[in-house]
């Protein structure tokens, strides 16, 4: 290892993106910008053809990421996940990034409070942080209690400034943002009952909704 080397900073969200939303990116932006990123990695999950609501193909949510960072150096598309497939577990994501790395660049798994809340149900959950650090973005529109079973862990791995993360991984954080009460849910409902969801989206992405004709109720 070359020992003037800087470690690399790397956040990495997850997320089915159905569509990308300004929740996730100025999300991401100012978790790089705030704890000095390297990058953050948008990480379009792989999710098997479902009947619900109307919603859309991989390879146009891939599509939609990829719009939706251009031009902005810290943010890049990682689709390791949709070259599977099958649904990859976030602990083999995080094996496979952490295989590309030096064993002392820093990762920083980056979750919702929803999804943080639904941690212990991830596949061998109680290992994520040996890979990485969890950062832990709030959501105006989430239940503020956390479940039984992350409270011990809270309690052990909890720093209570970002910045004063340390290592390669190990412990959790939460990160203030600019609260946004805006979810994919929202607006695939939108698109379906013909509201406009300009400005909830970037407008290259909603070019792509309309070219497309994406989340239409007769998709
Ligand atoms: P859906 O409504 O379809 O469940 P979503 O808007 O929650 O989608 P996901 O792609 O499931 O979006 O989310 C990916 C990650 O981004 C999750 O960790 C989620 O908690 C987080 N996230 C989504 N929206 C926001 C938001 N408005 N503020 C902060 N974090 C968010």
């Amino acid at each position: 290892m070359d020992s003037t080397r800087t470690p690399r900073r790397i956040g990495l969200l997850g997320g089915t993106f159905d569509p990308v939303h300004i929740g996730h990116l100025r999300g991401a932006l100012e978790v790089a910008e705030y704890l000095g990123l390297d990058e953050v990695r948008l990480l379009p999950n792989f999710r098997p053809p479902h009947r619900e609501t109307p919603s859309c193909s991989a390879q146009d949510r891939l599509a939609m990421v990829r719009l939706a960072v251009e031009g902005l150096p810290l943010l890049v598309v990682d689709a390791r996940e949709l070259e599977r497939d099958k649904p990859s577990y976030t602990i083999d994501t995080l094996e496979s990034v952490r295989a590309e790395l030096d064993a002392d660049d820093q990762l920083f798994l980056i979750v919702g409070w929803d999804a943080f809340c639904g941690l212990p149900s991830w596949y061998r959950w109680s290992e994520l942080l040996d890979h990485c650090h969890i950062l832990v973005m709030q959501r105006p529109d989430a239940d503020s209690e956390a479940p039984e079973e992350l409270r011990d862990l809270q309690a052990a791995r909890s720093v209570n400034d970002p910045l004063a993360l340390t290592g390669s991984g190990g412990q959790i954080a939460f990160v203030w943002q600019a609260p946004l009460g805006v979810s994919a849910t929202r607006i695939r409902q939108f698109l379906a009952s013909g509201r406009s969801v300009r400005f909830l989206v970037p407008d290259a992405v909603l070019a792509y909704i309309n070219a497309h004709g994406l989340y239409r109720a007769s998709n």
